[in-house]
């Protein structure tokens, strides 16, 4: 007999007989013996409807400037998706003639800091869950939600429910965290774009780190990052079907570790190319420190001097939502740093290869410059990782650039 977390997300709770699959669900793995903790995300659709709400009664909201609803009023509204997906749940497991109840985050001791919209779990007492737990009641937590040092709700940010059962299996001391969605584990490419994409049935907390921070959506990056640090076992499998899923577990679980375990992709970002900028120290400081005080992350950067050392030219990623408000910053500094050329291109993907394996084998980067060359698609940027190297390409080439990469490191399903 396992203690498990069991989290469902938002197509899994879609409506009201998807709530009524998931318990029954349940209900099997608390036949097998298992002793079982839920956790649920709000109902499809429900969450961005909820912002929606937010955004419509704020007249002055002007997200290009940042200015938004007080964002503790934001977090009340938002988070009330998952109290509903989490009553709906505990009234179907008790159809089922199952002991369960439901739990807000603030009834679950979810403590998270001060930071609403973005919280960070600070610590769960999980006294009163244990305590259901013990008399044989089946706990169902309202995921994405705690409370604040000044008790007032907080959320964790959009596909926070992922975090909140992993901290919740992490303080529970459970013996494995099952993530059920809407896919049937992590592949080593998108399948839709692959083909010949498989399944992987092992992947390293690291692995799973850099795939979910480059746009494999299957898990929140602060749940991957909470179930490493607290040495929790996940399991990514489909609520919709009864293959088993993948576990993201320490690298020394893996038996046969490949040299390369996956590729990833996301068009989620656009460039920014400052050309001819004064090259004098302080420059970089002076284009990154107001992007950084406006919030904006910067993903990939590249600067290149000119022979005769007087102008560089500054290439740098952002998130494609962000594009209108860096290239606004850059039109502040543009001036006072003698910019040049300012060029902006929404149009890019960035494709990574990702394992740990590159540690120990040279040649990955290599490999992967080959065969963009002979496909021949131009490589805008670099960056590298100790266990990824990330390209940016024009997004025309995703599809080409990721079935060929996916044959060359012998990743191709037979
Ligand atoms: N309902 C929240 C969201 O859509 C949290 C979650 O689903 O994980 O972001
Ligand atoms: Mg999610």
């Amino acid at each position: 007999m396992a203690r498990i977390v069991a989290k469902f997300g938002g197509t899994s709770v879609g409506d009201l007989d998807r709530i009524r699959a998931v318990a029954a669900r349940v209900a099997e793995m608390a036949a097998e013996g298992h002793q079982l903790a839920v956790v649920v995300s709000a109902m499809a659709g429900t969450t961005d409807r909820l912002v929606g709400y937010v955004e419509g009664i704020t007249i002055k909201t002007d997200r290009d400037i940042g200015v938004s609803a007080d964002p503790h009023e934001y977090d009340t509204v938002v988070s009330a998706g998952e109290q509903v997906s989490a009553g709906l749940t505990a009234l179907a497991l008790q159809d089922l003639g199952l002991k369960a109840r439901s739990f807000t985050g603030w009834q679950a001791g979810v403590m998270t800091d001060g930071v609403h919209g973005r919280a960070r779990i600070k610590a769960i007492d999980a006294a009163a869950l244990e305590k259901e737990l013990q008399n044989g009641v089946i706990p169902v937590l309202a995921g994405f939600q705690g409370v604040g040092p000044d008790g007032r709700i907080t959320t964790l940010g959009r596909g926070g429910t992922d975090t909140s059962a992993v901290a919740l299996a992490a303080a529970i001391k459970a013996d494995r965290c099952d993530i059920f969605t809407d896919v049937d584990g992590v592949y080593t490419a998108d399948p839709r774009i692959v083909p010949k994409a498989h399944k992987l049935d092992k992947i390293t907390y690291e692995e799973m780190l850099e795939m979910a921070s480059v746009g494999a959506r299957v898990l929140q990056t602060r749940s991957v990052e909470a179930a490493m640090n607290g040495g929790v076992t996940l399991q990514v499998l489909s609520s919709f079907n009864r293959t088993a899923g993948t576990m993201v577990v320490a690298e020394d679980q893996i038996a046969e570790q490949g040299v390369v375990s996956g590729l990833a992709h996301t068009r989620d970002e656009a460039k920014i190319a400052l050309q001819g900028v004064s090259d004098q120290p302080g420059v970089a400081a002076a284009v990154f420190g107001p992007l950084a005080d406006a919030d904006i992350n910067v993903d990939m950067i590249v600067q290149s001097a000119s022979p005769n050392g007087e102008r560089a030219d500054i290439t740098f990623t952002v998130s494609r939502a962000d594009l209108n408000k860096a290239t606004a910053v850059i039109e502040k500094i543009r001036a006072s740093l003698d910019i040049e050329n300012v060029y902006t291109d929404a149009e890019v993907a960035k494709i990574s290869v990702i394992g740990v394996g590159m540690r120990s084998h040279a040649g990955v980067a290599k490999t992967m410059f080959s065969v963009l060359a002979e496909q021949g698609i131009n490589i805008q940027v670099i960056s590298t990782s100790e266990i990824k190297v990330s390209v940016l390409v024009a997004e025309e080439f995703v599809e080409r650039a990721l079935t060929s990469l996916h044959t060359a490191y012998g990743l191709d399903a037979n």
